[in-house]
């Protein structure tokens, strides 16, 4: 099979991703071989493939909102059948034992594994899953518009559950992303009233187009005050900036794997009950109830497909921000 494998971290410019020619992976026990149709392509395959994350498995192949159909069972596997549409996510394995597995909070796991970082992903034609990790993919979605929702929209879910957002309140979305397009759906759905950040006139057109309250820079003082809000953004100074315009007792919560420093802020931004919190990863949980909602919602991704051959491009227009929506590599048309 082909696959795209990064044996030695570099900027995006110098194509780190080599496409090479490897055996077809045989499934273990307990695991599904998944034929791949579609890989959304992430900020966290860019933060690897750069040398940004800690001990990555190299050589490895990146990729972890992977969409295929099952293709070979390993043995032990039940619940899968063979041509069933599955998806991987970025949570590939848990220990299942720690006091983060029994808690409900795999995502923290100390030994947990992650696809496209310690496990092969699915920039490749095929791909390996534990089969309790592999995620349901509803009709509702094609292969390439379903990709996104594997972690884009998933960790964006687990966003909004943490930052506490209930029916009717405001929030704030802070970067417009992959992650913030779809949130916005779910807010809305939700009966929310969705007040948008973000620089880039193409996303706050779609912020707009998606039924956003207001559209604004950061520096823009909203017309309300928000209850919740949401940094997608790598970016430290929005922390004191987004925390100004919450009321008290409101949340904010901050989608971020890698940010730049918290600049010093007084006191008050935080006093009155003020919460922040961080979202690292996501559970299975996250991921089968967020297919189901989008669903049931009717979230439209906004996806740019790009061809499999095109890898290192896509990475390349990823980190200088010249994609529009969620990039996806087609892997195999169907
Ligand atoms: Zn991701
Ligand atoms: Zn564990």
């Amino acid at each position: 099979m082909k696959a795209w494998v990064l044996s030695e971290p570099a900027p995006v410019e110098d194509a780190p991703l080599q496409l090479e020619q490897r055996p077809l992976p045989q499934p273990g026990s307990e695991q599904l071989r998944l034929r791949v149709h579609a890989c959304g392509v992430c900020h966290t395959d860019l933060h690897l493939v750069e040398g940004e994350l800690p001990q990555p498995a190299l050589p490895v192949v990146p990729g972890h909102q992977v969409v295929g159909v099952v293709d070979a069972l390993g043995d032990g596997v039940t619940g899968w059948e063979m041509g069933e549409r599955a998806g991987v996510p970025w949570l590939g394995y848990t220990c299942g034992v720690c006091s983060f597995c029994h808690s409900g909070r795999e995502n923290l796991c100390e030994s947990a594994r992650f696809t496209g970082y310690q496990a092969d992903g699915g920039y490749a034609e095929y791909v390996l899953v534990h089969a309790d990790y592999a995620v349901r993919i509803p009709p509702a979605f094609s292969d390439a518009a379903a990709a996104p929702l594997l972690c884009a929209g998933t960790v964006g879910y687990r966003s909004l559950r943490l930052s506490g957002l209930q029916p009717g309140e405001r929030l704030g979305i802070y970067g417009f992303g992959g992650s913030g397009h779809l949130c916005i759906q779910v807010a809305r759905y939700w009966g929310c009233e969705v007040y948008v950040f973000t620089r880039s006139v193409e996303h706050q057109q779609h912020a707009r187009e998606l039924n956003a309250a207001w559209v604004g820079v950061a520096s823009e003082t909203p017309p309300a005050q928000l209850d919740r809000a949401i940094i997608f953004a790598p970016a430290g100074w929005l922390v004191p900036l987004s925390l100004g315009y919450l009321r008290p007792g409101g949340s904010l919560c901050i989608n971020a794997i890698h940010a730049s420093p918290i600049p010093e802020m007084p006191y008050r931004l935080l006093w009155k009950e003020r919460t922040i919190t961080t979202v690292a990863n996501a559970t299975r949980r996250d991921a089968r109830e967020f297919m189901e909602l989008a669903a049931e919602a009717g979230v439209a991704t906004q996806v740019q497909p790009f061809p499999m051959r095109a890898a290192n491009e896509v990475l390349q227009q990823l980190k200088h921000g010249r994609t529009t929506g969620s990039a996806v590599l087609i892997v195999r048309e169907n």
